[in-house]
């Protein structure tokens, strides 16, 4: 595809660049890569791009849809954006960079978008990012409950202690919740036996918890051992282990990790 116009419009604040291709091109095939396909027709798209100083940037093109002999009719695939987005590569990254660091509803003010756009392709990049999360090398988990609204909304974290990352989030706080993660783990080129170390500060004290967490099998199998070596070691590593800010006092008062499997 070549590139064509470029039409600044001063008051709109607005540059928007056209694209096009010449006529009787050819492309390759979206999905087996076949080469000199011929053009069945095309499909008018508009991208918004980064901001051209302080005009909003917009790409327009004519999309060909080439005619594969093997699977038909295909929308081509474009260097410059992902298929089904409003938004081009660049504009995506950026996004990205901007959310790490603020709250989605500013990221899409300084953006100008409303920030359900953002918020799209946001559950893109998660997702793509969470469906490659490789837990071969997962061995001590740190399980926590945190409110996730003023109420009772509870969700789970899933933390690597050593990777000191986030590897799974959940609704609820309840035994399901590490039945779940358990799944999360074996689908991710591990399963849940390989984990060694459990770290939990969740409301487990109650009877009905311990019965019921008792029966998932990565704590029932590693339980005792756990609860042995939490009880002897985690006074002293885990508030070297641990993200600055988690509750160190609870961890060095030793009422914060009972066993819910036992009375340890
Ligand atoms: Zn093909």
């Amino acid at each position: 595809m070549d590139g064509g116009r470029r039409l600044i419009r001063r008051r709109q604040k607005r540059l928007d660049i056209e694209i096009d291709f010449k006529t009787g091109g050819r492309f390759a095939c979206p999905e087996c890569g076949k080469a000199d396909c011929p053009v069945h027709d095309t499909v008018k798209k508009t991208w918004r791009h980064l901001n051209f100083f302080q005009h909003q940037a917009f790409l327009h093109a004519r999309v060909p849809r080439i005619d594969c002999p093997d699977h038909g009719v295909r929308l081509v695939a474009l260097p410059w954006a992902r298929p089904g987005s409003g938004f081009t590569l660049l504009l995506e990254a950026f996004v990205m960079t901007l959310v790490k660091g603020m709250p989605v509803a500013a990221a899409a003010r300084l953006v100008g978008e409303h920030d359900t756009r953002l918020w799209r392709v946001i559950q893109h990049y998660v997702d793509d990012a969470v469906t490659r999360m490789d837990l071969a090398d997962l061995r001590r988990v740190a399980i926590d409950e945190t409110a996730a609204r003023r109420g009772q909304n509870y969700i789970s974290l899933f933390v690597d202690i050593d990777a000191r990352k986030v590897v799974y989030v959940t609704e609820g706080k309840d035994a399901d919740t590490v039945a779940r993660f358990a799944e999360h783990v074996d689908d991710h080129n591990s399963d849940a036996s390989r984990i060694k170390e459990v770290c939990i500060d969740m409301s487990c004290r109650s009877p009905n918890y311990a019965e019921r967490i008792g029966s998932v099998a990565l704590l029932s199998q590693y339980c005792s051992a756990l609860c042995e070596h939490l009880l002897r070691s985690i006074r002293h590593s885990l508030p070297l282990t641990m993200p600055r800010g988690k509750r160190a006092g609870d961890h060095s008062a030793g009422n914060a990790f009972s066993c819910p499997g036992c009375t340890a």
